[in-house]
């Protein structure tokens, strides 16, 4: 399937007629998409990423142990996140939400920050966007949950730079208020006009990418349900997280969207959605851990929700593998949107 999309993906691209004319000579034209796609592959690891998690785990234990939203811990996180992707050149902002009732300090505050960062190359009316909430829950400093998606998400950004050769931009989210019933996100895709809303072509979640016994789910496309599969087009964006998964390796599971991180909004607002896990409380079965390695019967982070999930539990293995994927999938989407080429197809059938 995956396969088919591909090769369907190449015949939408304005440049095929020159590569036809090309072809008589011996060397074929460089593809400038795809070598950013091989570049962002090869490049974006685990290493990367760890010293962001160190620092997030840092940042914790300075700061009574959490970095939930809001606090001190998530401030900290706020302003590591917003320096390194302005070192890297982006274009940085902190949009506001308003914070529950329950949740204002009694003076101070009343508004918590999201972090929002976008290239400045790429079409800024056709935006990929890709997400990962920032704060932990109080019990815990978060590293994994979802330490690793920030990790990852940075280590991605930075790879790719603010200004990519890419035909779409790319927004990089950091959420806060995730923990607390998806507030920062949910604030977000709520308070957009909606002419900029429908200029998301698709939204990718990371929330969890190093979990210790770690599993490999992609997120989209999978139920008889809207609700379940995503809005049209989700099952074409799990389609390219599952293809470069298997590129590094891995056969990948896809489950049904719920309402259980920030992918939930976009799904509301009728944005084709896809996320990759590693797993949280749920025990791995026998299958996965033959399919993926680890202990079966044993939960996918026993750490979860704790003081535990530290950055010392965490495994660096399965946090390479989905960097690696999701670099290659953004860098996929940034060059052309495979739910475009979807939508084109069915009104050509029609
Ligand atoms: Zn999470």
């Amino acid at each position: 399937m995956s396969r088919n999309s591909d090769r369907r993906g190449e015949q939408t691209r304005p440049r095929l007629g020159l590569e036809l004319v090309q072809g008589a000579s011996a060397a074929p034209a460089p593809d400038p998409s795809e070598e950013l796609r091989r570049r962002m592959m090869a490049g974006a690891s685990s290493t990367g990423a760890w010293s962001h998690l160190a620092a997030l785990q840092r940042i914790a234990d300075e700061n009574g142990g959490h970095r939930a939203s809001p606090g001190p811990g998530y401030d900290a996180s706020v302003e590591y996140v917003a320096a390194v992707l302005r070192a890297a050149g982006y274009a940085v902002s902190t949009p506001t939400y308003p914070l529950p009732k329950r949740r204002r300090p009694r003076s101070g505050d009343r508004t918590c920050r999201n972090v929002v960062a976008q290239t400045r190359s790429g079409d800024p009316g056709r935006v990929v966007m890709v997400g990962a909430h920032l704060d932990s829950v109080r019990k815990g400093p978060g590293v994994n949950d979802n330490g690793s998606g920030v990790g990852g998400l940075l280590e991605i950004a930075t790879r790719l730079g603010s200004t990519p050769p890419i035909r779409n931009a790319v927004r990089f989210a950091f959420w806060g208020s995730e923990e607390d019933d998806l507030k920062g996100s949910t604030h977000y895709v709520k308070s957009l006009p909606r002419r900029d809303r429908k200029r998301i072509l698709l939204y990718v979640n990371l929330d969890m990418i190093a979990s210790p016994n770690a599993g490999y789910f992609v997120l989209g496309g999978e139920g008889k349900t809207a609700a379940k599969a995503g809005p049209p087009g989700s099952a074409q964006v799990a389609c390219v997280l599952v293809e470069h998964l298997a590129a590094v390796g891995i056969v990948a599971k896809t489950i049904t969207l719920d309402r259980e991180s920030d992918y939930a909004p976009f799904i509301a607002a009728g944005v084709p959605t896809g996320g990759v896990m590693a797993g949280d409380r749920w025990k791995k079965t026998r299958r996965q851990a033959s399919r993926w390695g680890g202990r079966a019967g044993e939960r996918f982070d026993p750490n979860y929700h704790t003081r535990h999930d530290r950055l010392a539990h965490l495994d660096r293995v399965a946090m390479d593998r989905f960097t690696r994927a999701v670099a290659g999938a953004v860098a996929r989407f940034a060059a052309g949107s495979p739910v475009e080429h979807a939508q084109k197809r069915e009104q050509h059938a029609n």
